[in-house]
């Protein structure tokens, strides 16, 4: 299982059946990038229902950082199911719960004290950070920014900025939840970090007061808005301003958290020290679990009894997340995140100077993107995006888009995963590319009529005219 393997058309005949019955099970409002549905995975290999060998650049959204069926993570969670499967910590605690939340009062940014609160989901957490700012401030509002992704819950979606798929329809949103420009390098003209951030104080001040601001929330490394990098001394400015003005500085590391992008923490990369720090995706190898983590005075400022849910801080999620973390730390998973990100660039770079339709390569660690635009423009092509990826996917490579515009691949492979592997991948990539060329379809397009002149149809478009679409 250590190869990309097909043994059936994608999606294979088992896959297909599978499909049909999700169709009729399952909530239409519930997506699936790939019509292919999983039997194992591990090793940077997701392997389907009908034994194909797919190679898995997404990490089920940035989750299995340290790999799908990490060998520790699988003890440590048969052990605590065999002890106990929950009991409610604000019933009867137990130490797995304690034991990471000293892990991250010791592994997140600054060296002050600190407590930690666990909870299910990123988005239950993202609220929690909101809840405990707004307890400590006594204020109400709370900024975000353009193409901020902060999950699904009706306040995370107030703090969300893309209307589709998150928002449309299901409004209204929580109130006191405002937005104020960012930094994307990209598409601001290279506006450097201290303007951008000038800019968005300013804007902050006049249109909230920063004596009505309980947070500003932010993730260092935009996420589903495109992976998008802010300039350097954009988060440290912010960081300052936050401090100066009493403001809760609250980093959503819930996808850029845990080594994927090379540090620990992205906020490390600028020495960022956040007052209260949102965790989740890649903390437990898999198993639901997400944290607050932030300065004692803060954290203590909600009343006992305040924070909590039944699940929060689930003892088989505890189990996982110590052994992920043991893993990140005795493996050196950080270091393999740079060394991922070495190779992903330099096959994006290669790859950029041929083909002008790829632009602003960017990211850090195993959290790399690019652009799709139109050739010799900065105009997005979301459809290009799409159609490479679905190239990727029909050829067994699960790759991800993102982006406001929903024309940036975006490349987050388990830090566990190959050179090999990882070379395939972007071989296939480079395939999908030339495959979409203008010119590549205009060839195409030829062979085609003459081969309908033959009247044999190549195998190839055969199956590219009969595979269904993913549904996303
Ligand atoms: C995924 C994500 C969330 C939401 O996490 P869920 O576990 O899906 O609720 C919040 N913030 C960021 C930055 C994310 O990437």
């Amino acid at each position: 299982m250590n190869k990309r393997r097909l043994v059936t058309e994608l999606p294979g005949p088992r896959s297909r059946a599978l499909m049909e019955r999700k169709t009729s099970a399952v909530a239409d409002g519930v997506g699936t990038t790939m019509p292919v549905f999983a039997a194992k995975a591990g090793g940077g290999i997701v392997v389907d229902v009908d034994g194909n060998q797919l190679i898995d650049l997404g990490s089920g959204i940035a989750v299995t950082t340290v790999g799908a069926s990490n060998p520790r993570v699988v003890r440590a969670v048969t052990e605590q199911v065999e002890a106990f499967t929950h009991t409610c910590f604000m019933v009867t605690p137990y130490d797995g719960y304690v034991r990471v939340a000293e892990k991250l009062n010791q592994l997140t940014p600054g060296d002050h004290d600190k407590r930690t609160a666990l909870f299910n989901s990123g988005a239950e957490a993202v609220e929690n950070a909101v809840k405990i700012a707004r307890a400590y401030t006594r204020r109400d509002a709370v900024v975000v920014f353009d193409h901020a992704y902060h999950g699904r819950t009706n306040l995370t979606l107030a703090m969300t900025a893309k209307n589709k798929p998150y928002k449309h329809t299901f409004g209204p949103f929580a109130p006191e939840v405002y937005r104020a420009p960012g930094s994307y390098p990209y598409r601001d003209g290279n506006l450097d970090g201290a303007a951008a951030a000038a800019r968005a104080v300013d804007q902050i001040e006049k249109q909230i007061g920063a004596e009505n601001l309980a947070a500003l929330v932010i993730e260092p490394i935009q996420g589903e808005g495109g992976f998008i990098e802010p300039a350097p001394g954009f988060l440290p400015a912010l960081a300052a301003w936050c401090r100066a003005s009493g403001v809760v500085f609250v980093a959503d590391e819930v996808q850029t958290g845990f080594a994927r992008t090379g540090d620990l923490f992205a906020c490390e990369h600028e020495n960022v020290v956040p007052d209260l720090i949102v965790t989740a995706k890649g903390i437990a190898g898999g198993l639901p679990l997400s944290a607050v983590t932030g300065r004692a005075e803060i954290m203590n400022a909600a009343h006992e009894g305040g924070l909590g849910g039944t699940y929060g801080g689930n003892p088989i999620a505890c189990a996982a997340a110590l052994a992920a973390i043991e893993t990140i730390e005795e493996d050196g998973l950080g270091a393999r995140a740079t060394e991922i990100e070495t190779l992903i660039k330099e096959r994006l770079s290669r790859l950029a100077v041929q083909d002008l339709r790829l632009a602003g390569v960017r990211g850090r660690g195993a959290m790399i993107a690019v652009e799709l635009v139109r050739e010799g423009s900065t105009e997005p092509d979301p459809r290009l995006a799409r159609d490479v990826a679905r190239y990727a996917h029909r050829h067994g490579v699960i790759v991800l888009t993102c982006g406001t515009y929903g024309n940036v691949l975006r490349f987050l492979p388990p830090l566990t995963i190959t050179d090999e592997l990882l070379n395939d991948a972007f071989d296939v990539l480079a395939d999908a590319l030339n495959a979409t060329a203008p010119k590549a379809a205009a060839q195409q397009a030829d062979a085609l009529k003459a081969t309908a002149l033959e009247a044999t149809a190549p195998k190839a478009t055969a199956l590219e005219a009969t595979a269904p679409e993913a549904t996303r």
